[in-house]
């Protein structure tokens, strides 16, 4: 399995209320599920699947507005809608390079080789992972499990 799913077009990311639309440019780096406890929080749902690409390739779209950023305890920067509160992206520290942005909130019809369920520990009881083949590891996507 590629880590690094081949993508041949730009992808367009927008927020519910659509004041925030970002265009993302291949390649794409990486993608996966998160079961995170800040995840599940951040996004109000079971996990987040994300992909991850370059930041200089992730750009406003014209007439956009900014996307607000939240410093969360772990030291990651969590990044919505000023107005309708979407989560979109998340930085680390420890990628000074790259951003993850949520696969949902991407308009066009793309599906990316998924690597793995991360932290598939924290996965709450009431929505088990799915037996779908991916490896599962106890922690982040720049775990040593997946390099
Ligand atoms: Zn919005
Ligand atoms: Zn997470």
């Amino acid at each position: 399995m590629s880590a690094r799913p081949e993508l041949s077009h730009d992808l367009h990311i927008h927020c519910l209320c659509g004041a925030v639309r970002l265009v993302a440019s291949p390649p794409v780096l990486c993608a996966g599920h998160c079961h995170c406890d800040n995840c599940r929080w951040t996004h109000g749902a079971a996990m987040w699947t994300w992909i991850t690409f370059e930041r200089e390739r992730v750009t406003p779209e014209p007439g956009s507005e900014p996307l607000v950023d939240y410093l969360s305890v772990s030291g990651a920067t969590r990044s919505f809608c000023g107005r309708c509160g979407t989560s979109l992206a998340y930085r680390s520290a420890d990628a000074p390079t790259e951003v993850d942005l949520s696969l949902a909130n991407v308009v066009e019809d793309y599906s990316p080789k998924f690597v793995a369920h991360c932290w598939a520990g924290r996965a709450p009881d009431w929505h088990p992972i799915p037996d779908d083949g991916l490896p599962r590891t106890e922690r982040g996507s720049s775990s040593p499990e997946l390099t």
